[in-house]
């Protein structure tokens, strides 16, 4: 007997052509034909009448606007549907997240709201067992090994390279167990779909599916087509078997949005059910939830002896076709990216304030918002870029409204700090973020003579560091909480034209702060001429070239008389390297070419393609040198829309590459995607390492996959792998790696790490979003993103003790808070933890 299992399920983005409340509520549907909260409806009305209905609803966040907006009578159906198995929730996060560009703290944040909101609301019924990760453009091993580790017994997902979808269905492996960590020794049971997440051709019964036809089955009526429709379903369903080791197939009965009228679905699924099992061909189809199917397939193959074959490598990177390389993603709208990393930063902090100040009432609404806004742009459509426009800047307002609640979230818990732990009305202290520190701007502090910064902490460790904000006197004297004054660097900020603003600060103040774990510190700066003067730090432009060198207690850092980087000497291992840096752009593929022979694909923002090679950068245009006290400075600049920071800290074991890339010149509406290289003589054979969603490394070798035939059709594309945090080279003595500070895209070749920055894209690469990446900036001429890297070069032993722990260096950076001076922050007293 072959069993079918019907998996009636809708795939519901939380934002891609809509906005998540426009596809929940149902509106601009001729932007895309969709409403969430009618899927619901439906869905339930159908159960309720039949018991032998089931369904599996996935999004929590979808879930949680339809249960806060119906009656307590339409809740306890949801619930009692819940409790008897008709309706099962899969996955269960928050949203169903990407799994290249989100960070593991992230990805773990939104699955602890997702399944938080299902346990407050069902208890143990609402548990899900089954991962389901249908959509995700690949599949990353770390988050794997997270399912694993949440108590996930399955995992479920469409998308894997074409060729390893041949390759496993022609060996009966789309269903493994995946060794998810070599350390933790995790595994998830895993399956991929055989036929997208889709019913088979010809067995959509679904509204949006116009062209196929219900069951027409009276008898007497002309058209019955009921001998017809299950001579094909039954053809469909030998074929799939091919593929399985057991007797039991999984079909998915759904599409995106699908269910708006349910009844449409459920008719002709009972008829397809009904008239199926009337044959009598050993073939019963019945419906059924991911649970329940794998359960099946596990006991099926206990009683007859199969087993599993296992995968030890990842998902990544996915290819549609032949020459559909979804690696863009990885990197597309960089600053969008950027954003969700720095509220991921608040995030944490807030989340920390709320345990030590005791923060209760008000808060925890403030606090669950920052939550709901970090976990919805983990979205597949979110933090991947592949979004439309409007939409991303729906999710940006968002994320700023949660990234607003730290703000307020600091300003109490400093308020609770000042009044005591037994105080009744706390109060609070106000303070300013400062979100355009980044862009040389603070408004809070223009034309201010004394301020305070309070700098937290949300590691567990020290953080001994230099902190860099923008700063508006050629005066400042800076004082730490016992009155003492703190080493500091101000310097003329780097005039970035691409960044001008009216309060582009004209100076920056470098700070080596010293905050405890888990705490802050306060600093007191002001411009009061009855201190002594410090005379900023000039550029200098005129130095004899070959005697730029930067260099602290590490390496030195040499450069040439175009002052292009050159050489790094390693002051511990005595040792010199050469290493260079230099930017690139490909050419993105426009949308020319031929159906015939399988190239009409453009570059967009799913998928990479460049046409053809690297196109050189050259060397800097302009360039000037910054001798500080805490930190030395190569500022350069290329034409007029690229400038780097080479920045070299006094107490840093790395190099900071601090670029600002935009807008990208159009041409004639000629795509570009810009990289940068890192070059150096370590002789890593074309191996090369990337980090699985910033947590454990994934080995790389160039033009090779481990469980298919690779071939390479897209020589660069097919080589690029998901970066969330970082990227090494090494031979059997020297390491190089860079860390990103977002989610960028990047791979390696003998010698050479090559990261992509910025995409600037005219064309659509026909996977849906139907727009092209050309992201307008503030001002509409194009984006500009600012970014940084840190590169980390020395001895191969010792490579993991610093990477590791400058990772989470990088994902924690020290929050600054500004205060104006009259608030009474005096009572704050030494550094807290
Ligand atoms: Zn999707």
């Amino acid at each position: 007997m072959l069993y079918v299992h019907f998996i009636p399920h809708s795939h519901d983005d939380m934002g891609w052509k809509k906005t998540v409340d426009q596809y929940f509520y149902g509106s601009h549907n001729t932007e895309n034909q969709a409403g969430v909260q009618y899927i619901y409806d439906g869905v339930i009305a159908e159960l309720v009448i039949d018991p032998s209905k089931r369904f599996s609803f996935c999004e929590t966040g979808f879930l949680w606007r339809w249960w806060t907006s119906r009656s307590p009578q339409r809740q306890d159906q949801f619930r009692k549907l819940i409790q008897n198995g008709q309706l099962e929730i899969i996955g269960g996060g928050w949203t169903q997240s990407d799994e290249a560009a989100a960070h593991y703290v992230d990805f773990i944040d939104q699955m602890t709201l997702g399944l938080r909101t299902l346990s407050d609301n069902f208890g143990e019924c609402g548990k899900p067992q089954a991962s389901w990760q249908i959509d995700p453009f690949g599949h990353s091993r770390e988050i794997a090994s997270l399912f694993s580790q949440m108590g996930f017994t399955s995992t479920t997902f469409a998308r894997q390279h074409y060729l390893e979808k041949i390759a496993r269905q022609n060996n009966k492996s789309m269903e493994m167990i995946w060794n998810a960590s070599d350390d933790l020794k995790t595994s998830l049971f895993t399956g991929a779909l055989y036929n997208h997440y889709v019913a088979p051709d010809g067995f959509c019964f679904d509204i949006r599916c116009a062209t196929v036809d219900p069951f027409i089955d009276n008898p007497n009526m002309p058209g019955n087509n009921v001998d017809q429709k299950i001579d094909a379903f039954l053809k469909k369903v030998y074929e799939q078997k091919k593929i399985t080791r057991t007797n039991h197939m999984m079909m998915l009965m759904g599409d995106d949005f699908n269910y708006m009228q349910a009844s449409m679905w459920f008719t002709n699924l009972d008829k397809l059910i009904q008239y199926t099992n009337a044959r009598k061909v050993n073939v019963t189809v019945f419906y059924s939830t991911p649970a329940c199917y794998y359960k099946a397939i596990q006991d099926a193959a206990l009683q007859q002896k199969i087993t599993w074959p296992t995968k030890d490598d990842d998902f990544f990177p996915y290819a549609s076709n032949v020459h559909a390389y979804w690696a863009g993603y990885f990197a597309s709208r960089p600053a969008f990216k950027g954003m969700i990393r720095v509220a991921s930063g608040l995030l944490q902090l807030s989340k920390s304030l709320m345990v030590m100040g005791n923060l209760a009432g008000d808060n925890l609404n403030a606090l669950q918002i920052a939550k709901m806004a970090s976990a919805l742009v983990q979205h597949h459509d979110a933090v991947t870029g592949t979004s439309k426009q409007d939409v991303t800047y729906d999710y940006q307002q968002r994320l700023h409204k949660g990234m607003s609640q730290a703000q307020t979230l600091i300003s109490n818990y400093l308020g609770r700090v000042q009044s005591g732990p037994n105080a009744t009305n706390p109060g609070s202290v106000p303070v300013s973020l400062c979100y355009l520190a980044n862009e040389t701007v603070c408004e809070a502090i223009v034309n201010v003579a004394s301020f305070q910064i309070t700098v937290f902490n949300t590691r567990a460790q020290w953080a001994n560091e230099t902190i860099r904000i923008p700063y508006y006197s050629s005066r400042a004297n800076v004082k730490g909480p016992n009155g003492i004054a703190v080493t500091k660097d101000l310097l003329r900020s780097f005039n970035i034209t691409t960044m001008s603003s009216s309060n582009y600060a004209l100076y920056e103040l470098h700070i080596a702060v010293q905050i405890p774990p888990l705490g802050f510190t306060t600093y007191t700066i002001d411009n009061s001429t009855s201190s002594p003067e410090t005379e900023p730090e000039k550029p200098v432009t005129s130095v004899d070239a070959t005697s730029v060198v930067m260099e602290n207690q590490y390496f030195k850092l040499i450069f040439d008389e175009n002052y292009v980087l050159t050489q790094y000497f390693d002051k511990v291992a005595n040792k010199m390297h050469s290493l260079t840096q230099q930017f690139f752009y490909y050419i993105g593929m426009d949308c020319r070419g031929s159906r015939d022979n399988n190239t009409l694909q453009a570059s967009g923002a799913y998928a990479f393609r460049p046409n053809g090679p690297e196109v050189p950068i050259g060397k800097p245009t302009a360039h000037a040198f910054v001798n500080g006290t805490l930190v030395q400075e190569m500022r350069q600049q290329y034409g007029d829309w690229i400038y780097q920071t080479i920045r070299l800290r006094s107490d840093a074991n790395y190099v900071e590459f601090d670029w600002v890339i935009g807008p990208v010149p159009t041409g004639a509406q000629v795509s570009k995607e810009v990289i940068t290289r890192y070059i150096s003589d370590v002789a890593n054979n074309d191996i090369f390492y990337t980090d699985s969603t910033g947590r454990q490394m994934m080995k790389r070798r160039r033009n090779f996959a481990a469980t298919y035939q690779y071939s390479n059709d897209e020589p660069v594309a097919g080589n690029y792998y998901p970066l969330t945090n970082r990227i090494y080279i090494n031979d059997a003595t020297t390491q190089m790696t860079v860390l990103t500070d977002r989610a960028e895209s990047g791979t390696a070749r003998n010698s050479t790490i090559e990261i992509l920055l910025h995409r600037r894209l005219f064309y659509d690469d026909n996977f849906g979003v139907d727009e092209v990446l050309n992201e307008p900036g503030k001002d509409g001429k194009g984006l500009v993103v600012r970014g940084s890297h840190y590169l980390v070069l020395g001895d191969v032993k010792k490579a993991a003790s610093t990477h590791r722990p400058l990772a989470v260096k990088v994902f924690h950076k020290p929050v600054v808070a500004f205060t104006k001076s009259g608030t009474n922050m005096q009572k704050l007293g030494q550094a807290r933890n």
